[in-house]
C-alpha cells in the first residue's frame, strides 16, 4: 500500500507535521486535521501588539537529533535560520551569584572553580559519562521501535538498563560529583524539561545537561514556531493537506481496523492509516470506544505541568539573556510541592525566555517580550488547586526575585500579560491533566517497551506520534517519534501485516 495509500493525521503539532512529511515523501496521500486555528501545538506561537511569544518550547536541545532527522527528510539545519548561543543559559542563585552554562571550556572552568575548587575536572567527567549514556540510550533504547516483547526483554537490555544508571536517582548521582548545592541544582534541574523530579528520576537523565554542554544550543530566527512552519511548508510542497478548526471527536473502528474519524460538526473522513498526534491518553479516553487500555493508561504516572506568564513590556531588560533560570534555595521543598502535592512551592524556581536577545523581530523596537515558566503540579482531582491564587503567588515570587536582581520597575512596564495554567493546556491542546511534558511521565517503567506503543494492539492501522508515545517528550524526541512511526507504517503496510493479523 505504501506509495499510494491514504493517511489521516489527527493534530498538527511537531509530531503530526513531521510524520505527515515522512509519509508524503514515501508516496502517501496525507491529510492533517487540527482542532485549533493554527499549527504547532506546544511549539506554536502567540502574536499580540507586535510581541511574539513561543507558546511552549523555547530551546533547541540536542541539535544533533534535529540534524539527523532533518537530514533523513532531505533538509538541513541551515534552512532553519539558526543562530548559535554563546551561553546556553544563565543560572541565577538566591545569593546573587550566577553561572552561565556554556560550551566554552575556559569560561566553564573559571566559573566552576570559583564555586567549588576541583569541580571542573569532575564536571568534565560527569559530562563525558552523561554523553556516553546519551549516545547508548539513543541507539539502543530511544531511537528504535520495540514491536515485540523479546526485543526489549532480554539479557542484553537488562544489562543495558544497569549501564544506563536507571537504578540510581539523578540527584544522588550528581551529589557524587559536586559538594556545592548550587552545582547539584545546576546539573539536575533539567529533569523538569521532561516533567520529572530529579530526586526520583533515574541518573540516565544526566544525559540532558551533558548533551547541552557537548552540543551547545541555538535559536531560530522567527522563534521555535519557525521550525514547525518550515516543516509544514515542506509538507505542503509534498502534497500534504492541512485542515484547521477541525476537531476530531471520534475514531471510527470496525473489527480490528480504524476506518476513519468523525469531526465535531458530524462530518467524516476515511483513510487507510490513521495517526494520532493528539495526546495518547486523551485518544484512548475520548476518541476510541471505552476499554481496559484507557483505564490502565489513566492509572499511569503523569509529568508535571507549567504555569506560563507571557509579558509584553514597553522597556528592555538586558540583564536577562536569551534563557535565564532562577534556582531557589528551597529547591527540594519546591519539587516536593510540585510532585507530591501537585501544587507549587512558596519560593519556586522559574525560567525566563527573552527571544529579543537574538531576534529583534520578537518585539517592537525598544520593547521586550518575556515568557516566564514556573513548574507546577498537574491537574489532579485528589489535589484540587486554586489556580488563580497560585498564579498570583507565582507572579509575586517572580517579581520579588527580579527586583532583587535589579529589575525593580519591571511590574510597571508590563503592557499586557497572557497566562497559561494547567487547565488552559488541557483545554487548548487536549493534553491530559495539563501534563505538558509528555503527558505520561518518563520513569523507567514508562519508557521503551513500557511506554504506550506507537501502534495500537487491536486496531492494526491506528498509529501514534508525539511526546506521549515512544520515545517521549521534547522536540528532539518528538522528531524521532515521527520518523519511527513512519518507518513502522511503511514496513507494516508493505508487509501487509495490518490486513493479515
Ligand atoms: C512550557 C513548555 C516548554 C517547553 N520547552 C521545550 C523546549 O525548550 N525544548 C523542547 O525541545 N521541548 C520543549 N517543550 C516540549 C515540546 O513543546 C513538546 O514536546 C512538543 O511540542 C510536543 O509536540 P507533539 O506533536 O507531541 O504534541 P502537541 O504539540 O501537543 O501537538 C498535538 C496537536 O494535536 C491537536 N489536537 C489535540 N486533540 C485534537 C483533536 N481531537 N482533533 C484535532 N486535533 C487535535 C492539538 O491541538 C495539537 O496541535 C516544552 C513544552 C512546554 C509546554
Amino acid at each position: 500500500m505504501a506509495g499510494n495509500g491514504t493517511a489521516l493525521v489527527i493534530g498538527a503539532g511537531i509530531g503530526g507535521i513531521t510524520t505527515s512529511l515522512f509519509l508524503a515523501e514515501r508516496g502517501y496521500k496525507v491529510d492533517v486535521y487540527e482542532k485549533n486555528i493554527a499549527a504547532g501545538g506546544r511549539c506554536g506561537q502567540i502574536v499580540r501588539d507586535g510581541h511574539r511569544f513561543d507558546l511552549g518550547a523555547t530551546m533547541i536541545l540536542m541539535p544533533e537529533v534535529y540534524r539527523d532527522v532533518l537530514r533523513s527528510l532531505g533538509l538541513t539545519m541551515d534552512e532553519m535560520n539558526l543562530r548559535p548561543l554563546d551561553d546556553i543559559y544563565t543560572l541565577w542563585f538566591d545569593d546573587g551569584s550566577r553561572l552561565a552554562f556554556t560550551t566554552d571550556a575556559k569560561r566553564m572552568e573559571q566559573q566552576l572553580e570559583s564555586i567549588e575548587p576541583g569541580s571542573f575536572a569532575r564536571a568534565k567527567d560527569y559530562v563525558r559519562t552523561g554523553y556516553d549514556l546519551y549516545t547508548v540510550a539513543f541507539k539502543k533504547l530511544l531511537g528504535r521501535n520495540f514491536t515485540r516483547f523479546f526485543e526489549f526483554f532480554n539479557l542484553g537490555n537488562a544489562l543495558l538498563l544497569v549501564k544506563l544508571k536507571t537504578y540510581l536517582n539523578h540527584y544522588r548521582y550528581t551529589a557524587r560529583f559536586f559538594r556545592s548545592e548550587h552545582l547539584r541544582m545546576a546539573f539536575t534541574f533539567q529533569n523538569i524539561y521532561v516533567g520529572q523530579n530529579p530526586f526520583t528520576a533515574p541518573a540516565l537523565f544526566s544525559m540532558i545537561p551533558a548533551a547541552e554542554l557537548t552540543e551547545g544550543s541555538m535559536f531560530p530566527e522567527g522563534g521555535m514556531y519557525a521550525i514547525a512552519a518550515k516543516l509544514m511548508e515542506r509538507a505542503m510542497a509534498k502534497g500534504v493537506r492541512f485542515h484547521f478548526s477541525a476537531p476530531v471527536k471520534e475514531i471510527r473502528v470496525e473489527g480490528r481496523k480504524a476506518t476513519g474519524v468523525v469531526f465535531s460538526d458530524g462530518s467524516e473522513a476515511k483513510a487507510d492509516v490513521i495517526i494520532a498526534n493528539a495526546d495518547l491518553p486523551y485518544v484512548y479516553r475520548e476518541l476510541l470506544p471505552p476499554g481496559r487500555k484507557a483505564r490502565r493508561i489513566n492509572r499511569m504516572k503523569y509529568s508535571c505541568s507549567a504555569l506560563v506568564l507571557h509579558w509584553g513590556l514597553d522597556k528592555q531588560y538586558p540583564q536577562l539573556g536569551q534563557h535565564s533560570t532562577f534556582l531557589s534555595d528551597n529547591y527540594r521543598e519546591g519539587l516536593d510541592r510540585i510532585f507530591r502535592n501537585k501544587s507549587m512551592g512558596d519560593d519556586p524556581c522559574f525560567y525566563i525566555h527573552a527571544p529579543v536577545r537574538t531576534d529583534p523581530t520578537a518585539a517592537p523596537e525598544g520593547y521586550d517580550t518575556l515568557s516566564v515558566a514556573v513548574g507546577v503540579g498537574h491537574l489532579d482531582q485528589k489535589h484540587p488547586q486554586d489556580w488563580k491564587r497560585l498564579t498570583e503567588k507565582a507572579r509575586n515570587a517572580v517579581f520579588r526575585k527580579l527586583r532583587k536582581a535589579g529589575m525593580d520597575d519591571i511590574e510597571s512596564h508590563i503592557r499586557f500579560e497572557i497566562v497559561t495554567t494547567p487547565g488552559n493546556w488541557e483545554e487548548a491542546l487536549n493534553v491530559t491533566n495539563g501534563s505538558v511534558f509528555g503527558s505520561l511521565g518518563h520513569n523507567i517503567f514508562q519508557m521503551g517497551y513500557f511506554r504506550p506503543h506507537n501502534r495500537d494492539n487491536r486496531y492494526k492501522n491506528l498509529y501514534f506520534t508525539g511526546g506521549s508515545t515512544h520515545p517521549g517528550n521534547g522536540i528532539p524526541m518528538v522528531l524521532m517519534s515521527a520518523r519511527l512511526v513512519a518507518e513502522r507504517i511503511i514496513n507494516e503496510q508493505k508487509a501487509g501485516q495490518t490486513a493479515s493479523r
